[in-house]
């Protein structure tokens, strides 16, 4: 699988304090990925510095054929580039219809070359159809966004990111607030939009992050500790010591 985005060598201090040590992480395209750590291991300051809010102070961070890092482009400029992020709370139009927000983001298009091309195969009709049933709100594309509950929120505006069909889609903590059947529904979801972008998920629940079924990054004090599948990484001394906080 070709590599999407390459981190390389970065580092990153507030205040003296490295958040970020000598960072070095790779991302293939159409890959799911989880990235799990204790509090403080820089997960945030890592999406961060790939969404371009965070300015590294030194290293790499490669997105095809450009050093983003270098490039001093602004979190908006970075985002067209074909990366979306989706925070914590979601953050959705709450006085409009399920139907007027996933319009809205696609009247919104942060990759336009890629809604172009959509646009030669299907209307935004189809197209708000086909994501509303992607995200489980087909029933919904009427009911205002505000009385939905917390997990149809959240798939709502990951509904409206992949509407703007980034390249990667960067997750922050999906699962949390959510009902065990929103958990499960929402990797489902997630897991289906990995097979035509990456989708990168911070995560603190562990179920959650056993029913991606997909590859786990550990990171710690700014930097990889551990790689590879959840049980590999949970069965790593290290990744238990930093969890037990010996
Ligand atoms: P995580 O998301 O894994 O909990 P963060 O990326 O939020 O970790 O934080 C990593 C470390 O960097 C923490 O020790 C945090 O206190 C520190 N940190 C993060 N942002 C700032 C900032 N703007 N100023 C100073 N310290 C920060």
């Amino acid at each position: 699988m070709s590599t999407l985005l390459e981190v390389s060598g970065v580092s990153v201090t507030f205040d003296g304090f490295r958040a970020i040590n000598n960072l070095s992480v790779q991302f293939a395209e159409a890959e799911l990925r989880a990235i799990i750590g204790p509090n403080g291991a820089g997960k945030t300051t890592f999406m961060d510095i790939v969404t371009g809010k965070t300015k590294p102070d030194e290293g790499r961070v490669i997105w095809g054929e450009k050093n983003l890092s270098l490039l001093g482009m602004s979190e908006s400029e970075i985002a067209l580039q074909g990366i979306g992020r989706k925070f914590q709370k979601p953050t959705v139009f709450e006085d409009q219809t399920v139907r007027q927000n996933l319009a809205m983001a696609l009247k919104n298009p942060r990759s336009p070359l890629a809604v172009l091309l959509h646009k030669k195969t299907k209307s935004n009709a189809e197209r708000i159809e086909a994501i509303a049933e992607q995200i489980g709100l087909t029933d919904s594309l009427t009911r205002i966004a505000g009385e939905l509950s917390h997990g149809q929120k959240q798939w709502l505006e990951i509904g409206m990111l992949l509407a703007q069909d980034p390249r990667l889609l960067l997750v922050d903590e999906p699962a949390a607030g959510m009902t065990v059947e929103e958990r499960e529904k929402t990797t489902d979801i997630l897991r289906e939009a990995a097979k035509t972008r990456a989708v990168v998920v911070v995560e603190h629940d562990m179920e959650f992050v056993r029913r991606l079924d997909c590859k786990v990054t550990v990171l710690h004090e700014g930097s990889v500790l551990a790689e590879g599948s959840l049980d590999h990484v949970t069965s790593n001394q290290r990744v238990i010591d930093v969890y037990l906080g010996r």
